[in-house]
C-alpha cells in the first residue's frame, strides 16, 4: 500500500503543501500520496484516529489544531515541546510523535535562503500566537544578540519570553507601541495579514536594509510588502518558510532531505 500523509485543518482547502509534498517526492524518488483532511472543528481527534487506522503514516496539522495535536502525541520532539504546539505529526507502532518544524522552517529561510546569518543581530518577532510560539527557540538556537517579543496582548507575549527565557539570549515582551527601533530583522507572526493590514507596528522598527518577514503569502502578504519595501527594508513574505517547514517534515517523515530551490521556485511562479 502506498504512504499516505496528509495536511489536517479548517479551513484547508487553500493549503499548498499537497503540492510541495509532492513535488519533495518527485525529486527525492520517494512513493507516497498526500491529500488534504478537511476536520470538523468538533471533531479533529475522531477525524486523525480514523486517519491513522487507514495505515496512514503521518500528518501536518494546520489552524486550529495545533496545541490539539499536542494534547495528543504520546512523544514529542523537544522542539515541540518548546513550542507547545505540533504541526507533524508520524504515527509510530509505539505511539505517535509530535514534531514542530516552523521554527526551523523560519530559520532555515532567513539563514540560508536570504543569506543573512542570525547571529549577533536585533529580531523583532511581532505576535505571540502559535506561530511565534513555533518559531522563537529555533530563532534563540540562531544566536541572535537580542529578541524583543510585541504583541497586541502583553500578558502572552510576558508568558511566551518567560517559558523560553533559560535559553540564554536576551529576550524582552512588550506591547506593540513599545516596539523597539532600527531591527535588524523583523518578522510579522501575527494574523493581521489576513485582513489586508500592513503591519501592526512603526516603521521606525525597520534599520536600513532590514529584512521584513511576513508568515503570510499569497495576495494578502501584499499590504505588509509593500510598507516593508516603502521603508527601505527587504521584504519577504512566508512562502519560503512554508516549504522550509514542510522539507522538515518530510525529512522527519522519510529521512530524506529535499532540496527546497526548486519548489520555492516552482510554487512562487503558480501565486
Ligand atoms: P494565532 O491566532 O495563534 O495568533 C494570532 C496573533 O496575531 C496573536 O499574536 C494576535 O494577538 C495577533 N493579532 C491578531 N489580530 C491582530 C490585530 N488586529 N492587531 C494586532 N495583532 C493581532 O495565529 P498563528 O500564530 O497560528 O498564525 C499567525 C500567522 O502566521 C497567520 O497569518 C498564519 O497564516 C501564519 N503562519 C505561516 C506559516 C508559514 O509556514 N508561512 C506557518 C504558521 C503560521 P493577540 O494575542 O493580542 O490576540
Amino acid at each position: 500500500m502506498t504512504d499516505r500523509y496528509a495536511v489536517v485543518g479548517n479551513p484547508v482547502e487553500h493549503s499548498r503543501s499537497p503540492t510541495i509534498h509532492a513535488l519533495f517526492a518527485e525529486q527525492t524518488g520517494q512513493v507516497l500520496r498526500y491529500e488534504r483532511l478537511l476536520a470538523p472543528l468538533d471533531g479533529f481527534e475522531t477525524c486523525l484516529r480514523a486517519f491513522a487506522a487507514a495505515g496512514a503514516k503521518g500528518c501536518n496539522i494546520t489552524v486550529p489544531f495545533k496545541f490539539d495535536a499536542f494534547e495528543l502525541c504520546s512523544h514529542r520532539t523537544e522542539r515541540a515541546q518548546l513550542g507547545g504546539a505540533v504541526n507533524t505529526l508520524r504515527f509510530d507502532a509505539d505511539g505517535w510523535t509530535g514534531d514542530n518544524t516552523d521554527g526551523a522552517g523560519l530559520v532555515n529561510d532567513i539563514q540560508k535562503n536570504t543569506g543573512r546569518p542570525l547571529a549577533g543581530l536585533q529580531v523583532l518577532l511581532v505576535g505571540a500566537g502559535g506561530a511565534s510560539a513555533g518559531a522563537l527557540g529555533a530563532l534563540i538556537a540562531a544566536g541572535p544578540a537580542r529578541i524583543t517579543v510585541v504583541n497586541r496582548t502583553l500578558d502572552k507575549a510576558q508568558a511566551l519570553v518567560a517559558s523560553h527565557a533559560h535559553l540564554g539570549v536576551p529576550l524582552t515582551a512588550a506591547t506593540l507601541a513599545e516596539a523597539p527601533a532600527a531591527q535588524d530583522i523583523v518578522i510579522n507572526a501575527t494574523s493581521t495579514s489576513l485582513s489586508g493590514a500592513a503591519a501592526p507596528v512603526g516603521a521606525h522598527v525597520l534599520k536600513p536594509g532590514a529584512l521584513a518577514l511576513d508568515m503570510m503569502y499569497g495576495p494578502k502578504a501584499q499590504a505588509f510588502l509593500d510598507w516593508a519595501a516603502s521603508h527601505g527594508a527587504e521584504p519577504r513574505d512566508g512562502l519560503g518558510m512554508l516549504v522550509e517547514q514542510a522539507a522538515e517534515a518530510f525529512f522527519f517523515w522519510r529521512g530524506v532531505r529535499p532540496d527546497t530551490a526548486p519548489v520555492l521556485k516552482a510554487l512562487r511562479a503558480t501565486l
